[in-house]
């Protein structure tokens, strides 16, 4: 009988493993703790942002934990480090717990940081690296959470606002319009200890698959059969709980779907994506997009206030799990060009055509 890991432990999907090995190349620090990479010639395993040379492809394997990395008999790096918690997520860990119980009071940088035992520079550096996020855009998402939670429980909006020391309901609704259903979680992980439920209708455009979990839609796909938009979903999520779905978001597959055939939105979707900071705030930029416009990928990298990270735009425009509802469609190329759309071109195009008219 066959012991060893493999037959428990998901393996790193090909689709993953793409993307795993751009953000290896990139040596991309925001995807640290989503994943290792183990170099076969040395049996060592590193974090994506270890700064030693790359290996050749042939010679990466990549794990979602070190300790399936360790079993393989691989042996931590020395330079990177990759069995011990990095100095900045400890120091955003800290932050946030001081943040957390601190809410009602003016957000102060310098007083976080001694509290945390390190300078300003020093926190506002751990932040943009692992968070991607200032401190203060930190205590105002703890403050939204904060909200949300009172309201949950029965008080009024009123009370909720004094609660949390927002000067004006017009405050809240901008801010949790912007934060609505959007996980500040870090890189995914596999969908780990996700429970995801789908169902495919069909429209002009084909087939749509629209998945969610217990708190809102996770994944819109569109294609031209149900079984390949199965196999994308739980590649993407090859650590997820995922099965069909019999009736219970009716409602959402129905909006999604006049959405594809060009209807103005006509209900709020609640959305439960797991994304970068950066990500996040791309698909929060696309969702005000007025539909029958467009946008350019430089526009949206300004608007997102980072005028020179155009690629990186178009990164997390390709990377949009719920298509339709984050309108990735309605960004193209500054020439006029529709550029690419991971469901393609032509449906690109027609959904385009439908909300010009
Ligand atoms: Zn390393």
């Amino acid at each position: 009988m066959r012991t060893g890991i493999e037959q428990i432990e998901p393996r790193v999907s090909p689709g993953a493993e793409a993307r795993y090995w751009q953000a290896t190349l990139a040596r991309d620090s925001r995807a640290d703790g989503a994943f290792f990479f183990g170099v076969k010639s040395t049996q060592i395993y590193c974090r994506p942002s270890c700064p030693a040379r790359r290996p050749l492809r042939k010679n990466t394997l990549f794990f979602f934990t070190k300790q399936e990395a360790e079993l393989q008999g691989f042996r931590p790096c020395r330079r990177c480090k990759p069995n011990e918690i990095p100095a900045a997520v400890r120091i955003v860990q800290r932050a946030a717990q001081v943040l957390q119980s601190e809410i009602d009071d003016a957000m102060n940088v310098a007083a976080v940081a001694r509290k945390v035992g390190v300078n300003t520079d020093v926190l506002r550096r751990a932040f943009r690296q692992q968070a991607g996020l200032t401190p203060k855009e930190l205590a105002a998402a703890l403050r939204l959470k904060k909200f949300k939670k009172l309201l949950h429980e029965g008080n009024s909006i009123t009370d909720a606002l004094y609660a949390t020391g927002y000067g004006s309901a017009s405050r809240v609704y901008e801010r949790s319009d912007a934060h609505l259903g959007m996980t500040p979680a870090t890189y995914q992980k596999g969908g780990n200890g996700m429970k995801i439920r789908y169902t495919t209708a069909k429209s002009s455009l084909g087939e749509v698959l629209v998945a969610a979990t217990e708190r809102g839609v996770s994944a819109v796909y569109l294609g031209d059969g149900g079984a390949k938009l199965l196999e994308e979903l739980r590649d993407e999520y090859p650590r997820a709980e995922i099965s069909p779905e019999k009736g219970g978001f009716a409602q959402w597959v129905e909006e999604i779907v006049s959405r594809v055939e060009g209807s103005a939105p006509r209900r709020e979707l609640p959305l439960d994506l797991q994304a970068t900071a950066f990500q996040r705030r791309v698909w929060q930029e696309l969702q005000r997009i007025p539909r029958g416009t467009t946008r350019t990928y430089s526009q949206i990298a300004r608007a997102v206030g980072n005028p020179r990270a155009v690629r990186a735009v178009a990164r997390a425009c390709a990377t949009n799990p719920v298509s339709i509802v984050v309108p990735c469609h309605r960004v193209v190329r500054a020439d006029g060009n529709l550029a690419g759309y991971r469901w393609g071109i032509s449906r690109k195009e027609k959904l385009l055509e439908r909300e010009h008219a």
